[in-house]
């Protein structure tokens, strides 16, 4: 667990928070400030940061969470109208919070990416 790790805290519970979907690799949950009418959060329970230190170890990691999101977009009614998949790295991206994280955002036209 991270140290003051938001996403950490909402995994073991002590940030109450409504997890949509959990298995063994990540769970799910809303944006608490909403980009669009759908989004969602893909978070694994493990804390990992950056995806440079990603390991052939954690390749199932990462598609487990690609398999949630489309899951979840399915769930969400967004899987036809179409999604986008984002995942924020570094100062320049506007990372906040130092934890991996898969956003998933839909349920509208969305802009364009910068
Ligand atoms: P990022 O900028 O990629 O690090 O995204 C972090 C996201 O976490 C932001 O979109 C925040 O709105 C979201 N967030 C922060 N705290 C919470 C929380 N307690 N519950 C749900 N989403 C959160």
């Amino acid at each position: 667990m991270g140290q003051d790790c938001i996403f950490c805290k909402i995994a073991a519970g002590e940030i109450p928070s409504d997890i949509l979907y959990r298995d063994d690799v990540c769970f799910v949950i809303r944006d608490i400030a909403p980009a669009a009418p759908v989004h969602l959060l893909v978070i694994p329970n493990e804390h990992f940061t950056h995806l440079d230190g990603l390991t052939a170890d954690r390749h199932g990691m990462v598609g487990a969470m690609f398999q949630a999101a489309a899951q979840m977009a399915s769930r969400e009614g967004i899987s036809k109208s179409g999604y986008r998949l984002s995942i924020n790295q570094g100062d320049d991206s506007g990372q906040m919070v130092d934890h991996l994280h898969l956003h998933v955002l839909g349920g509208d036209r969305l802009g364009a990416m910068a």
